[in-house]
């Protein structure tokens, strides 16, 4: 069956501005048939997205975007088709909202001795969240009056090498691919050509995950250019990982990446989610 496929979306389980549900109908109205739910550090919407997949004839996936370090760099680790509730990942989910909650504490006092309304950030982050991410404070600080968009308050604040930025203590990256795959998933690497590496770094990377034990990256992502999907598919390739795709979609206010609208992967990946169980293994892309 040829369907759009979007294996890489949030609700308001994290930063999404979705619930779970609402989601998952909003996705199934975009003519996507195979879908996971991939929030930031938490399986909590997982089970709504289920149900709602289910009622509306959609293909589901449990998943999760786990936060991870590599060389001193924060990156992201997608998690696919394991059981939410093996102890581990339950175990590393929990360090991760407790680094979170203590990153978002230290974000704000950065903020409030620049002389940025953190405090304030931080407790409109808490009203949307009892995990907040850079996203969250974004958005409060627009809220605030102090930047006229997202993107412009975390290229001010919040970004590497502004007032704000806090290295998160977050996991290895080989624990973050060791709890996905000791809960039965497959590990993918999020959004490769995202990080600011040099070439010879993200092979490295690519080599690194591979080596941990991880399957796949995501190389058709929402928004990203021609040349970047190809950068991705090459460092597929030559690191022996599979092809993910995957839109981020956040907020339906945002014009560019609305789900399923994805580049086709190339016929020298192989689609990872080959790899899921048999119901989800069948899906062609459209
Ligand atoms: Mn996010
Ligand atoms: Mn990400
Ligand atoms: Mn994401």
């Amino acid at each position: 069956m040829k369907s759009a496929v979007d294996l890489h979306l949030h609700s308001t389980a994290s930063d999404g501005r979705l619930a779970p549900a609402a989601l998952v109908a909003h996705a199934a109205a975009r003519g996507v048939r195979l879908l996971s739910l991939t929030d930031h550090d938490t399986v909590a919407g997982l089970a709504e997205a289920e149900s709602a997949a289910r009622a509306a004839d959609v293909c589901f996936v449990s998943g999760v975007e786990l936060s991870a370090r590599w060389r001193g760099r924060g990156l992201h680790v997608l998690g696919y088709d394991f059981d939410p509730a093996t102890a581990g990942l339950a175990e590393a989910l929990e360090r991760l909202g407790a680094a979170r909650i203590r990153r978002a504490r230290q974000i704000a006092a950065q903020l409030d001795a620049a002389r940025a309304p953190g405090s304030a950030a931080l407790e409109l982050a808490h009203r949307a969240t009892a995990f907040p991410t850079r996203t969250h404070f974004a958005r409060a600080l627009v809220e605030l009056g102090v930047a006229r968009d997202p993107q412009a308050a975390f290229e001010r604040w919040l970004a590497r090498g502004t007032p704000g930025h806090v290295a998160g203590d977050w996991l290895s990256l080989e624990e973050a691919v060791a709890c996905i795959t000791s809960a039965g998933g497959v590990a993918v690497l999020a959004h490769p050509h995202r990080y600011a590496l040099s070439s010879g770094a993200r092979r490295d990377l690519g080599s690194e995950f591979r080596a941990a034990g991880g399957l796949g990256a995501e190389v058709a992502v929402g928004g990203a250019s021609v040349a970047q999907v190809d950068s991705c598919v090459s460092l597929a390739v030559r690191c022996g990982l599979d092809g993910s795709v995957g839109s981020d979609f956040h907020d339906p206010a945002v014009p560019w990446n609305p789900p399923g609208r994805l580049a086709k992967l190339p016929a020298s990946v192989r689609p990872v989610w080959r790899r899921f169980r048999a119901q989800a293994c069948a899906f062609e892309q459209a």
